[in-house]
């Protein structure tokens, strides 16, 4: 076992990530930012998580560390994006939905790095996904494996990017959260995690909280039916 850095948002890829660096690590420190998105409920959300998850198994109160707040609002301030910004979520010309907000992982993984290599952490994880997801391109796998390789030469280190959710649809990280901690653990995702991009957490769905209508609730709403095994158009 190693120690391990959570790149913990408070939604729901990167509470599961969480509960897989509880499970399989000795020591796991967690890094979110603020760097003025919409939905910045997600930083209160997080919170209220990291206070609950000890809880659900064994062993996962004693292995969680120090959590750390980064502040990045620069990153909201340069870019021009729908998750930074009030304005309608569409496609792009490219192909890309306008909340991509350009370089936010590959800042956010040289953040984490920067704090792991203080913290002497040799695992970063994050829930970088590129098998059911928005298509942006710093969720990729060859993305991740650059950045590694960028972040060891640059630092002179051997840090593990882990990203367990990779090559997993959203009914299969349900799933996995599912076996890492049990219906205690879906229950706290459900409640306590944050998906939605217009920050809303007014009306209670089956899958959570959110409006149910932005491209991450409906991505979340599929990824729930299909892992409970219902119609996924509703
Ligand atoms: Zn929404």
């Amino acid at each position: 076992m190693t120690d391990a850095l959570v790149l913990f948002s408070g939604g729901q890829d990167s509470t599961t990530c969480l509960a897989f660096a509880l499970e399989n690590f000795a020591r796991v420190e967690t890094i979110g930012f603020d760097y003025g998105q919409r939905h910045r409920v997600e930083l209160d959300q997080r919170t209220k998580i990291l206070a609950k998850i000890g809880a659900i198994k064994p062993g996962w109160a004693a292995r969680l560390g120090k959590d750390h707040g980064v502040e990045l609002g620069v990153l909201g301030q340069i870019s021009a994006t729908a998750m930074t910004h009030d304005v309608a979520i569409a496609m792009g010309a490219d192909g890309l939905p306008n909340t991509f907000v350009p370089g936010r992982n590959l800042l956010f993984l040289t953040f984490a790095a920067a704090i792991a290599y203080r913290r002497g952490l040799r695992r970063i994880v994050g829930g970088m996904c590129e098998t059911d997801y928005s298509g942006y391109p710093d969720c990729r796998d060859n993305t991740i494996k650059a950045m590694q390789l960028a972040l060891n030469l640059g630092m002179d280190k051997d840090f593990v990017l882990d990203t367990p959710l990779m090559w997993l649809d959203k009914a299969e990280t349900w799933k996995l959260a599912e076996q890492l901690g049990g219906a205690a653990l879906i229950d706290l995702i459900v409640e306590e995690t944050h998906t939605c991009y217009l920050g809303e957490r007014g009306q209670r769905q089956a899958w959570g909280y959110g409006c149910g209508e932005c491209p991450a609730c409906r991505l979340r709403a599929a990824g729930w039916r299909k892992y409970r095994g219902e119609p996924v158009q509703a």
